[in-house]
């Protein structure tokens, strides 16, 4: 089976968040089952930088406006190919936004050129190597299984997966004759969305299967609630549609072996845990205090993380003799906010503001617990980390937070099968009374500790939703060699 994966980040490339670590680690984890997988990701800056030499396998003198390679280049076992358009990519800024924070302005033809390039492979084939499926995730790379219908003759068959459905790249209708498309894809069957372009729409509408990342999340976007929009599309397709939940890289995510954290454990030997919190508080100004129940936050201060219900709470928590520690970075507004607080609360509540990977490393080796209050949450990944590293993850019940942690309730407690907590409704006052549990818990040290072991004994890994995967490509090659 061969499958070429196209998207815009992968860790540890260029990561903004979970897309990358899943485009990182469904790859090798998919190799590791015998199947042929090739990834496919823009030539940013950075990617460059870190990939060093590499073999060029084509050149095209006008991709979309300019010159453009396709190169190759086998990274940490992943079989990389990279699209070097200098005249898209190469730019200081982020993967979608320039320094003032602002989208790019032609982001609709940068990704429109990914989705070309994975198109274009997965038609003609690259190199002699001609994948059977090609499997597309999230709106920059959604014309992808446009592009390819539009071609004529043997063709891989396409996955899409979805991993927001938030962010949808949406763009002025005057772009699409920039798109290089027959005029009829701009109608209801195709990229057209509320009489605009809509990338992630031609994902769902064209692909011939579509995932995303949890059961639970499957369901949602089908309802007005969830589906910014995109719910009729989604009910339409409900046959094609699959949750599949995401997994951790066990390699990089281990408390074992991972050589950032001051002390491995396990959670057959967890006493360097302990280490691990003390050097956390160290690093973050906190009261040295072993036994302080310490809750972290490692986010994205985006609406959709619900981050804004929990500065009213913090008060009570350092009351308590309770610490708080938040990395992340996003809303100006709430990074100003947390700040405040922190300079309010010295010794018992540290606010980093920032992207910082191995600073997320230590948190969730040092914190007793970690807070995900999210509205909304596709899989969501900080709490199968948690879960790994004995930071016992409380959460809102959506999408992939309900479907990998088990609520502490008084049955899933005495059946010895809790591994968290949950809490419904994104207020203040729900998200409050799952911290008053949380105390409780943390003080009944036996309870605490078996659920704390509990969490860290979860199969988190790839192996099962790769076998997924794989089920899932099969029956779409099997059903193209029948047709
Ligand atoms: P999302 O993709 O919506 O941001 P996920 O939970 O799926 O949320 O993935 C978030 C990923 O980004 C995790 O790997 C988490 O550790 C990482 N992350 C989020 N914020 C930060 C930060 N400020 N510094 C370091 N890592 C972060």
């Amino acid at each position: 089976m061969r499958v070429l994966f196209v998207a815009s980040e992968c860790f540890p490339l260029v990561k903004t968040g979970g897309l990358a670590d899943v485009v990182g680690a469904l790859p090798l984890a998919l190799a590791g089952k015998g199947c042929d997988v090739r990834v496919l990701i823009p030539a940013y800056p950075s990617v460059k930088e870190k990939l060093g030499e590499t073999e060029e396998l084509y050149y095209y003198a006008d991709l979309f406006g300019g010159m453009a390679w396709l190169r190759r280049k086998d990274f940490g076992g992943l079989d990389l190919m990279v699209l070097d358009a200098p005249h898209l990519y190469e730019r200081d800024g982020g993967p979608y936004t320039a320094p003032d924070g602002n989208d790019w302005g032609d982001n609709h033809r940068r990704f429109a050129a990914l989705s070309w390039m994975a198109a274009e492979i997965g038609h003609l084939g690259i190199d002699g190597w001609r994948p059977d499926v090609v499997h597309a995730h999230d709106w920059q790379t959604g014309l992808t299984p446009i592009y390819l219908r539009n071609r004529h003759g043997a063709r891989a068959r396409t996955v899409f997966t979805i991993h927001n459905i938030a962010y949808q790249g949406s763009f002025d209708p005057a772009t699409f004759p920039e798109l290089g498309l027959p005029g009829h894809e701009f109608s209801h069957d195709g990229v057209e969305f509320y009489h605009r372009v809509g990338f992630l729409k031609g994902g769902l509408i064209s692909a011939d299967r579509l995932t995303t990342v949890s059961p639970t999340y499957a369901r949602e976007i089908r309802t007005a609630e969830f589906g910014y929009g995109m719910e009729g599309v989604l009910r339409m397709r409900a046959d094609a549609l699959h949750g599949i939940l995401n997994g951790v890289d066990e390699k990089i995510w281990d408390p074992k072996t991972d050589r950032l954290l001051a002390a491995p454990y396990s959670a057959f030997k967890p006493e360097g845990k302990a280490e691990n919190k003390r050097v956390l508080q160290e690093i973050l100004g906190l009261k040295a205090d072993p036994d302080a129940l310490l809750i972290s936050v490692v986010s994205r201060l985006a609406y959709q993380k619900g981050l804004d219900v929990l500065p009213g709470l913090l008060e009570s928590v350092a009351a308590r003799g309770g610490q708080f520690v938040m990395l992340g970075s996003g809303d100006r507004h709430l990074e100003n906010l947390y700040r405040e607080i922190a300079a309010q609360h010295p010794g018992s509540i540290a606010v980093r503001i920032g992207y910082d990977e191995p600073l997320a490393h230590w948190i969730y080796a040092g914190a007793d617990a970690i807070l995900i209050p999210s509205r909304f949450e596709p899989c969501g990944l900080t709490q199968l980390y948690g879960l790994r590293y004995g930071a016992v993850p409380v959460v809102a019940r959506t999408g992939g937070l309900a479907d990998t942690i088990i609520d502490a309730n008084e049955v899933a407690l005495r059946d010895g099968v809790a591994t968290g907590i949950q809490f419904a409704h994104v207020t203040a006052e729900a998200l409050g009374f799952a911290l008053e549990r949380l105390f409780e818990l943390y003080a009944d040290k036996e309870t605490w500790t078996a659920l704390r072991k509990r969490g860290m004994c979860q199969q988190v890994g790839w192996d099962r939703s790769a076998e997924d995967y794989l089920d899932l490509y099969r029956s779409l090659v099997d059903s193209s060699a029948a047709g």
